[in-house]
């Protein structure tokens, strides 16, 4: 097909972002903070023409600066959070014998949204990590507004995705502070989104001089932009929990199987004396088909990774129009720098280090929880409600 709108979830009609960002910039109140998703970095170049599957994180980086964001960060930063959060959730799982088992990953809005209006028993089973995206916002507003002195109200914050079910993700009454009631993130935009404000400023994307990530929250491992592909999620929690119970790095660096562009891939790991029963799944269509045995005893699964496009973000339904003979692209893209980076662990990455010294102290400790968790709940149909009630996450419409 000529189209990349294949994200499930994504609606058809495209909601259009850009102008409220640039009238947020313009007007001077607040400082606005972007964060740059995993395959956003690989699929930016697309819309100016350049090679499919150029890496051109500092490029973007550069640009977002042009376009008048005053920090430019890094939402791999917190997809490195996310796996220790997520990894940590795992073990516990595993130790506590939990009913809860096999977990799901939490960080595709489009896979929570069929969980939560089509499979409400898994529910439980759904791992309680607010996704990269959302923990980038409430790092942004909790952490990093303190340090820097500055209230979370007068702190405007924008990620850049892959994804049209992410606008509707930070809009969920879970991600809104109880007292304040100020989102996580106040808006996303698309990669697409961002392609039209480039092009109304006029800006020659391939004559930019590459920039760095601004910092505290600017650095991130391997592991992270493995987010972008379907199984990336997986790989990098793998070998986090491997470290965070075993003190070791996890022995198989490139874990093969869950590679690649199969809609359902499956496979078995040696963890620390203990078989793990691992799945990742990737497609509306896959995932129906997958969990058409759940509940019985032909679905043995200790960890399932879930995301509704096929391919995972690379394929994701606000990605520059595109057939989907590039997805294998951006693939290759992927994996291709991954094994060259100087650090491949979420665990190893120096300033989530730092920011568990100085804020969270703990993986799935306390104020962990507090920040970085989130919970879900069963949709109700209209024809279910009751009228004087406003019953569903999506109440927030805006
Ligand atoms: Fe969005 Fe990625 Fe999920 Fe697609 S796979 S709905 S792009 S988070």
């Amino acid at each position: 097909g000529q189209c990349s709108v294949y994200c499930p979830s994504g609606a058809i009609t495209e909601i259009d972002h850009s102008k409220k960002v640039e009238t947020v910039l313009k007007s001077k109140k607040k400082l606005v903070i972007v964060g740059l998703a995993p395959s956003c970095r690989i699929t930016l170049a697309e819309i100016f023409k350049l090679t499919p599957g150029s890496l051109t994180t500092g490029q973007c980086v550069h640009l977002l600066k042009l376009l008048g964001f005053h920090k430019v960060f890094d939402v791999q930063f917190t997809a490195d959070l996310t796996i220790m959060e997520e990894g940590s959730e795992l073990l516990h799982r595993l130790t506590d014998n939990a009913t809860t088992l096999p977990m799901f990953t939490s960080c595709c809005p489009g896979w929570i949204n069929l969980v939560e209006k089509q499979y409400p028993d898994l529910i439980p089973h759904l791992s309680s990590c607010k996704s990269p995206q959302q923990m980038f916002g409430s790092t942004i507003k909790n952490y990093y507004a303190e340090k820097i002195n500055i209230e979370p109200e007068n702190i405007f914050c924008v990620t850049v995705m892959p994804c049209t079910a992410k606008k509707k993700e930070l809009l969920r009454p879970q991600f809104k502070d109880k007292k304040t009631g100020l989102k996580d993130v106040d808006l996303c935009l698309t990669v697409r989104e961002i392609g039209r404000m480039v092009k109304r400023r006029g800006i020659e994307f391939a004559e930019l001089v590459e920039r760095a990530f601004d910092n505290p929250l600017g650095y991130s491992t391997g592991s992270a932009s493995l987010f972008a592909a379907s199984g990336g999620v997986m790989e990098a929690a793998l070998r986090s929990a491997y470290w965070l119970k075993t003190g070791e790095e996890f022995p198989e660096m490139k874990f093969k199987p869950v590679r690649g562009l199969d809609g359902i891939k499956q496979a078995t790991v040696d963890f620390d004396g203990k078989e793990l029963k691992l799945a990742v799944v990737s497609g509306g269509k896959n995932i129906h088909k997958f969990l058409e045995p759940w509940g019985t005893k032909a679905f043995d699964y200790n960890f399932i990774e879930i995301m509704a496009c096929p391919g995972g973000c690379i394929g994701g339904g606000g990605q520059p129009r595109s057939n989907l003979d590039i997805v294998p692209i951006r693939l290759k893209s992927v994996y291709s720098r991954e094994k060259n980076l100087p650090s491949r662990s979420s665990h190893e990455n120096p300033l989530i280090k730092r920011l568990y010294q100085d804020w969270l102290k703990k993986p799935y400790g306390q104020v962990a929880v507090k920040h970085l968790h989130t919970t879900y709940k069963r949709y109700i149909f209209p024809s279910e409600m009751d009228p004087n009630k406003n019953e569903n996450n999506e109440k927030n419409k805006g």
